[in-house]
């Protein structure tokens, strides 16, 4: 009876809140909110494998505590991802856009489990990767790789570039002892790097070289899936052409899935299959290239798509240029969290979040425009 009576406090308290919005709500108020929705995630059921798909994410959370005093009390999260889902066919590559700070790289850290989730489900291969204890999650690192921004920073200056793409190589057993040395050759030609480069320091090389050592790193260990985390980004318009070239070869050939993060639209336009805009730790918007391009639905992705720059000079631009700044994923706006940048904003929009709907075939948006 004393359970039950908890039960239906713990609702009352959840309603009430839920009419509230963010600003209004007390501290109490906000954390019994977040802990309850964590709670339902939690407690939904597995999602089906498809085997169609390297990748399948489902309701992923990911909140960092803020913590403040001289007892580092939590005082509040910061939610980078609130709620993502989307899937990834095998070889093919889902565009990730969205204003910096929008939980982009996020969104890629903890699929890899480089962050612990919050909550939520991610499926590769079939495997709950959410679920892995360590030592298997080891076992399955060189199936998943991860390319990141700074070519500079993300390689070791005291590592000569053999030493850098081969350390997990010969960590995981990819390849037997004698055939390291002709795999290390083949797979650095392969991503246009010369076999006499291999004694050489990473402050030797350019940019576009350093990243292609990178690529090399990460398909040495010859993995199925990649997330490209804006590895074009600190590149020359010239470099990153090739670049990008570079790895959608290594797709072809080696029949890669990429996950690329990219803020650059043109680039994204170029190497994706599918794209999905986020906003503010949601994804707002998810379709196939063709159907985002043609016909983008969700304000922000058309304020986003306005942007690009079209190569014609009698071509005029209609930009819809977005008022104000992202607002802090530390306190969010209730309802709808694009309503304060948003010329469509309705009543409703301030109050109830949408939810995703597909509004075409392989084509979802969340917005109320579309209920
Ligand atoms: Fe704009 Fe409302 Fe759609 Fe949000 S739900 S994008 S505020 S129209």
């Amino acid at each position: 009876m004393e359970a039950v009576d908890k039960t239906n406090e713990a609702v009352d308290k959840t309603k009430e809140a839920e009419k509230k919005t963010d600003a209004q709500l007390t501290r109490q108020e906000m954390f019994h909110l977040l802990g309850q929705r964590i709670k339902d995630i939690q407690a939904e059921p597995a999602i089906e494998h498809d085997p169609e798909n390297v990748l399948e994410v489902h309701n992923l959370l990911k909140y960092f505590p803020i913590k403040t005093g001289l007892f580092s009390h939590v005082t509040g999260y910061v939610r980078a991802v609130d709620g993502v889902s989307f899937n990834i066919k095998r070889g093919t590559t889902m565009g990730l856009v969205g204003e910096s700070g929008c939980g982009k790289t996020t969104v890629g850290k903890t699929i890899l489990r480089l962050n612990d989730m919050t909550a939520g489900q991610v499926l590769f291969n079939g495997i709950k990767i959410h679920e892995l204890p360590k030592g298997e999650l080891r076992k399955l690192r060189p199936k998943i790789q991860m390319i990141f921004q700074d070519p500079y920073s993300s390689l070791s200056p005291r590592l000569p570039i053999a030493e850098i793409i081969g350390e997990a190589v010969r960590e995981h057993n990819v390849v037997p002892k004698e055939e390291m040395d002709d795999y290390l050759d083949q797979v650095m030609k392969q991503c246009g790097l010369q076999p006499y480069h291999k004694d050489r320091y990473p402050h030797e090389f350019s940019g576009g070289q350093r990243q292609r050592i990178c690529i090399a790193r990460s398909i040495a260990l010859k993995p199925d899936f990649i997330v490209c985390d804006e590895p074009v980004s600190a590149l020359d318009v010239s470099i990153q052409a090739q670049i990008i070239n570079l790895m959608m070869d290594l797709q072809k050939e080696l029949g890669l899935t990429y996950l690329f993060i990219s803020h650059d639209l043109s680039v994204v336009e170029h190497i994706s299959d599918t794209i999905g805009v986020m906003y503010l730790g949601n994804l707002v918007e998810y379709a196939s290239k063709e159907q985002i391009f043609a016909n983008p639905l969700h304000p922000y992705t058309e304020a986003l798509f306005s942007a690009i720059p079209i190569p014609d000079p009698d071509y005029k631009m209609k930009r819809v240029i977005l008022q104000g700044s992202i607002p802090s994923p530390a306190n969010p706006p209730s309802g709808c969290k694009f309503h304060t940048r948003c010329a469509k904003c309705m009543e409703i929009c301030s109050q109830c979040a949408p939810e995703t709907k597909e509004v075409e075939p392989g084509h979802f948006v969340a917005c109320h425009l579309y209920d």
